[in-house]
């Protein structure tokens, strides 16, 4: 990528006002260069929220739920009330981008902004979400503003960030594709085929098969994000400059044993696949420190067949969830977990099958985007500090195709995929202004 250049005063319209439900002042150009309009994110933010709400106050938004279908109509008809034009690729993938602003640019690799909608089961109103509005706030105060940009800007909310159906799914058909028949046998944690809910929901698993971006087809991207864990508040850091992000492995590992009476079975001589499966993710947490510090292991999920009280189960499985700083520690830590799976169900007279998603590789994150964040920051009097990223993002998805860049803000508390999460407005919006500046930047 070339040397991108320093964003000179926008002059001209200097309008400012203090005192919104967000908090923080709006200017239109001067020193603080280009801003958001924090109460019009805010009022977004807050609407998206009610797409899935629950009793909890957490957010049921799975990708391809009804909450999830409904928030993505919302969002469309919002970028398109603001003049902007909307697209969506073959796996669902919502690209937004301004026809004025792009006239004349059709030779130009676009700079891509955004996050993704859908969220974990209870799950908070700030993961995701604030990436995507945020992405097209910024966008629709380049459109409004007619900035003259030296490159497209697109906002663009991605398919199953959180992989209901497959990590990162829909920025991994961005650059690595799903065949048709791999497609075909994706299952959700409910159950159910990808192939189903995504027929349901009018998709079409040939034309999700053809999604991928080619090599040079971006310019740069950027994507803000909730830190999801305690550092930016407890250091009382406002933007975090974000390094890298982890490597992510996963799959289910499924224990097979003999279905019997509760009653009737004596306890010496049973095959409970329960009970293998138990053992099993007790041992996973002190696989972790054998391959590095930084390294975990979970497992959220943990099914029973046939899961009846007095009917000892025939097969569990459990779906395992891994990270690493390096990618090679993640894969080591993979071949850890099968082997153990391996010991234990030679133990309980079990069988054991394990299927592996890909490794989603560990992505450094672009030296000249972590600048231009930076730069962004400063101009606007914010605190910055370059963080490192534990949870996966579709940016290490895109940083294997494109320069790439994230920008934190604080989590209150620390707490993410819970109904706890939460980001303090003014934090929001310093955020989103932090973008702007970025996409600015990289688009001049
Ligand atoms: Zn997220």
């Amino acid at each position: 990528m070339a040397a991108l250049p320093r964003l000179g005063r926008r002059g001209g319209l200097h309008r400012s006002r203090e005192g919104g439900s967000s908090g923080v002042e709006v200017t239109d150009g001067g020193e603080r260069g280009l801003t958001v309009d924090g109460d019009r994110l805010v009022a977004d933010l807050e609407r998206l929220a009610e797409f899935g709400v629950n009793e909890a106050g957490g957010i049921d938004r799975t990708s391809f739920s009804a909450a999830d279908l409904a928030a993505r109509q919302w969002l469309i008809a919002r970028c398109e009330e603001a003049g902007l034009e909307v697209a969506v690729d073959g796996i669902g993938n919502i690209v937004v981008s301004s026809p004025d602003l792009e006239a004349g640019l059709a030779d130009q690799a676009p700079v891509w902004t955004g996050s993704h909608i859908d969220a974990v089961p209870n799950g908070g109103r700030f993961d995701g979400p604030l990436g995507s509005l945020a992405a097209i706030e910024c966008l629709r105060r380049l459109h409004e503003e007619r900035v003259p940009l030296a490159r497209p800007v697109r906002a663009v909310v991605y398919t199953d960030e959180e992989g209901n159906y497959a990590h990162l799914f829909g920025s991994s058909a961005l650059t690595r594709g799903f065949s048709v028949a791999e497609l075909s046998n994706l299952v959700g944690r409910d159950g159910d085929r990808f192939a189903d809910t995504f027929a349901a929901s009018g998709g079409d698993l040939d034309a999700a098969a053809e999604v991928r971006l080619a090599p040079g087809a971006l310019h740069a991207t950027v994507e803000l994000h909730i830190e999801q864990g305690p550092l930016l508040e407890r250091q009382g850091i406002q933007i975090g400059v974000v390094t890298g992000i982890v490597a992510i492995g996963g799959g289910a590992v499924r224990f097979t044993g003999q279905a019997d009476h509760a009653g009737t079975t004596p306890m010496i001589g049973r095959r409970d696949s329960v009970v293998a499966a138990a053992e099993f993710i007790t041992l996973l947490p002190a696989l972790a420190p054998r391959v590095g510090p930084a390294a975990v292991v979970t497992t959220g999920i943990v099914r029973a067949e046939p899961g009846g009280s007095n009917v000892i189960a025939e097969a569990a499985e459990v779906v395992v969830d891994y990270r690493d700083p390096s990618t090679d520690n993640a894969r080591e830590l993979e071949a850890l977990i099968a082997a153990v799976a391996d010991e234990v169900a030679s133990r309980h007279g079990s069988r054991v099958e394990t299927h592996w998603e890909d490794i989603v590789p560990a992505a450094p994150l672009h030296s000249e985007v972590r600048d231009a964040i930076r730069a962004s920051a400063e101009q606007l009097g914010y605190s910055s500090v370059d963080i490192a990223s534990g949870a996966g993002h579709d940016s290490q998805n895109l940083a294997t195709l494109a320069p790439t860049g994230m920008i934190f803000v604080p989590s209150t508390g620390g707490r993410s995929h819970s109904p706890a999460e939460h980001t303090p407005w003014p934090d929001v919006v310093r955020g989103a202004d932090t973008l702007l500046g970025t996409v600015i930047r990289l688009a001049s």
